[in-house]
């Protein structure tokens, strides 16, 4: 997947900005990203970078780094420095960098300009009062006696606030805008407060801070901030930033646009509770892979390109939603697949004896570290001797049908190697399985026999002598919870993953002894994985699991598939193109060669009919596309049917690279019939445009009004008209011949152009018939 050439892709917000450049609001844009220094950042806030500095970028315009930090209590400078190198980790300069506390002496001034105006007053009633007082959404807040106060009572208390004389929560300053306001945010809003704290850049110059909501539209204005982009929590401060900008003499009144801020499945991405984790020893520290933080993040071995890539997708909304995590996991694995070379690695050792393999012999045997739709080129010795390992989960003892690897008597191929065969299990004295022994076919090095003799499954190895030991970590989701710390009730920490972290020793290719701290390689058929930036040295081999090849959590979080809502009346369709048995082996031995087209026919087959998951790992081509597809729906078997069915009809004669709808076009489609917004019948009609026009299904949908019609005053009309059009099979009907029911369902179906939702359909004609 290439990079955009815009970084981010059009949206509401690129739109406003189109706008105001066209009508000349603006000649340029500026935009800002505003951490407050007081944790990491992690990927919610990677894409609130990537849409501030990218449209900088795109537009030609200009980014400022701003530090909020208006709070002596929590801010740390480990935190400023930490938070400006994973900004440029992620590939964004810092130029422009500022911090809200040099403005303190300018927001001291405009908050006087405010109580001259008579805008503001200092209030000195406990803080438990002033919260009462504020009344609730039901009820009008309740005047402060501060309300009442001179100009020059407010100047001189507010004066006496910064010199000190009052001790912390004493006294604050207010606005004076409306204690009956609809939004509560407007009664009168606490401007500055008391704190004798000490502050990580002003020291103890300042005993008064600013509140977020007086400092951030300052600070912007000073800038000249065009675009103040900010999360959805937000929108009810709009109204109080405008106020104040209004109220001030400033020279620049910004615009803030909120957007929806990004939650991800399995894991948090609060502060605080982040900071939690650290501090109780929950992970091993900001920077522990588990965590969603960038700095864990950059540990694990993602790249900044996968993050960027992320955040594309995703894309800017409206509406808070909450992405899964197979989407993140989706584009790490694609880019590594351009820049992972592959090796072999065995991380649950199986000793295998080859008994008709000479004592002490080592040949080497060719392998290329890359597969055939990379486009690098580079290859690698593997020694190949008599005892090697091989993988405890790639033999089983009574296989069932599907299993197509070592079982006794099987016959499988060792990659770049020999076919082997099974002869038998040696076991210790508890039973456990500790070798096998097993044959070779001395005809068959390299992978393939002169009688050209198949074997269906291909597995991985190492020599048991040549290979080298390494400490692999396996990491996975730090959450067993989709969504943790949403129930108020439950306490996050008990939806921890007790497996987010296994250790093993595995037994690695020896190419991998020259590996440095910070390569990436893919294991074949396990993983992507990263030698640890910090822990891996020479002879002490330590590799982080970045993103293994297939998603362990699809099968356990596959959801039922919706009910079938196709039509009654109309004749089904078959598949096309049944899989032939021909076709079917061909397969196969693309599959033999390929080690991961060969994972992911596995991975299929655990999620979806044996048929598809065939024909989908066919190719890479086709398997891409599937995968892609799945990243907009997780219906796996639902995508599925419609890739093997009407993608794979239309190109037929055409190749993937011809066709306009996208994968990820495909999988929203496969999701607007699934969550029933329209029929599988109109979703037909849906892709027939898509084939042409290449527009998104949902855009379609709603151009032409396509939503399925589940409103009963509206099916009812059409129902009543259809039995009033075809009074002759009414009567047939009710003189008993009731297998009319599908034809006058099918006839609902076309008065309403495939959207009525045929179960209603169906209840409403029986309720008339
Ligand atoms: P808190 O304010 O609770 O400490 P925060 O995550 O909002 O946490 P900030 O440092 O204020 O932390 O965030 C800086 C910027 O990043 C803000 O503009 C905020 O809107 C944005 N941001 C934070 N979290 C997300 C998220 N999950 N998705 C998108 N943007 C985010
Ligand atoms: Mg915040």
């Amino acid at each position: 997947m290439s990079e955009d050439p815009n970084r981010v892709p059009p949206n509401f917000i690129t739109s406003l900005i189109d706008a105001d450049l066209q009508s000349g609001k603006h000649q340029s844009i500026i935009t800002r990203f505003p951490p407050e220094p007081n944790g990491y950042l992690h990927i919610g806030h990677a894409k609130s970078i990537c849409l501030n500095f990218g449209l900088a970028l795109d537009y030609d315009g200009r980014y400022h780094l701003r530090y909020d930090d208006t709070n002596p209590l929590k801010e740390e400078t480990e935190y400023v420095d930490s938070i400006r190198a994973d900004i440029e980790w992620l590939g964004f300069a810092c130029e422009h960098v500022y911090f809200a506390s040099d403005y303190f002496e300018t927001m001291y001034e405009y908050a006087v300009q405010l109580i001259k105006k008579n805008k503001a007053y200092v209030d000195d009633q406990p803080l438990e009062v002033i919260r009462e007082q504020r009344g609730s959404i039901s009820e009008h807040g309740t005047d402060s006696p501060g309300r009442q106060r001179s100009v020059e009572q407010n100047l001189e208390l507010f004066a006496r606030m910064r010199a000190g004389e009052f001790p912390d929560g004493s006294h604050i300053l207010r606005a004076r805008i409306d204690m009956s306001s609809p939004n509560m945010l407007m009664r009168d809003p606490i401007l500055y407060r008391i704190r004798h704290a000490h502050h990580h850049r002003t020291a103890d110059a300042w005993c008064i801070y600013p509140m977020y909501d007086f400092a951030h539209c300052i600070e912007d204005s000073l800038e000249h901030i065009t675009h103040s982009i900010c999360t959805l929590e937000f929108e009810n401060n709009r109204e109080l930033y405008d106020w104040l900008l209004d109220e001030l003499e400033v020279d620049s009144h910004p615009q803030q646009i909120e957007f929806a801020r990004l939650s991800i499945e399995h894991t948090v991405m609060s502060k605080r509770k982040l900071l939690q984790l650290v501090q109780e020893g929950h992970v091993s520290g900001w920077d522990d892979p588990r965590m969603p933080t960038i700095a864990g993040m950059r540990r694990r071995g993602i790249t900044p390109e996968a993050i960027r890539q992320f955040t594309a997708m995703i894309g800017v909304a409206k509406a808070n939603s909450t992405v899964e995590i197979s989407q993140l996991e989706f584009c790490v694995r694609d880019d590594l697949n351009q820049r992972a070379p592959r090796v072999m690695a065995v991380l649950d050792p199986l000793k295998v004896t080859i008994t008709n393999y000479p004592e002490g012999k080592t040949e080497w045997l060719t392998g290329s570290y890359w597969p055939h739709d990379v486009p690098q080129e580079g290859e690698r010795e593997l020694p190949f001797t008599r005892e090697l390992y091989i993988e405890r989960e790639d033999f089983m003892e009574n296989p069932p049908k599907k299993f197509f690897r070592l079982a006794p008597g099987r016959e499988v191929r060792l990659r770049y190697g020999y076919y082997i065969t099974c002869q038998e299990v040696v076991r210790d004295d508890q039973g456990r399985i500790i070798e096998l022994l097993c044959t070779h076919d001395p005809e068959s090095r390299g992978g393939s026999t002169p009688d050209e003799r198949k074997v269906r499954g291909t597995i991985h190895w190492v020599s048991a002598t040549e290979s080298v030991p390494a400490t692999v970590r396996l990491y996975d989701r730090l959450f067993a919870h989709p969504r943790p710390g949403q129930d108020p009730d439950v306490d996050f920490l008990t939806q921890l993953n007790p497996e987010s972290l296994v250790t093993v020793t595995a037994r690695l290719e020896p190419s991998l002894k020259d590996a440095k701290p910070g390569d990436r390689v893919q294991f074949e058929r396990q993983g992507y994985f990263f030698a640890d930036p910090q822990d891996h040295k020479d002879g002490e081999l330590v590799f982080n699991r970045i993103v293994a090849l297939k998603d362990s959590w699809a099968k356990l979080e596959a959801k039922p598939a919706a009910p079938d809502t196709s039509e009654v009346a109309a004749p089904k369709e078959k598949t096309p193109q049944a899989p032939t048995r021909a076709r079917s082996e061909e397969r196969d031995r693309v599959r033999a060669e390929d080690a991961d087209l060969f994972a992911r026919h596995e991975r299929y087959g655990a999620q979806i009919d044996e048929d598809s998951a065939d024909i989908l790992s066919g190719s890479t081509e086709i398997a891409d596309f599937y995968d892609a597809a799945l990243t907009a729906h997780d219906g796996a078997q639902s995508v599925a049917n419609w890739v093997v069915n009407e993608v794979m009809r239309e190109i037929k004669d055409r190749t993937l690279a011809d066709l306009k709808p996208t994968p990820q076009h495909i999988g929203q489609l496969v999701k607007l019939i699934d969550t029933q917004v329209i029929s599988s019948r109109t979703a037909k009609d849906v892709f027939e445009l898509m084939l042409k026009q290449g527009s998104a299904p949902e855009a379609i949908v709603e151009q032409k009004g396509l939503r399925q019609l589940t409103d009963d005053g509206a099916i009812q009309k059409i129902v009543d008209e259809v039995l009033e059009g075809n009074s002759e099979q009414v009567e047939q009907y009710r003189a008993g011949k009731t297998q009319l029911l599908g034809f006058f369902v099918g006839q609902v179906m076309k008065a309403s152009r495939g959207k009525a939702d045929p179960q209603r359909s169906r209840e409403l004609l029986l309720e008339r018939l």
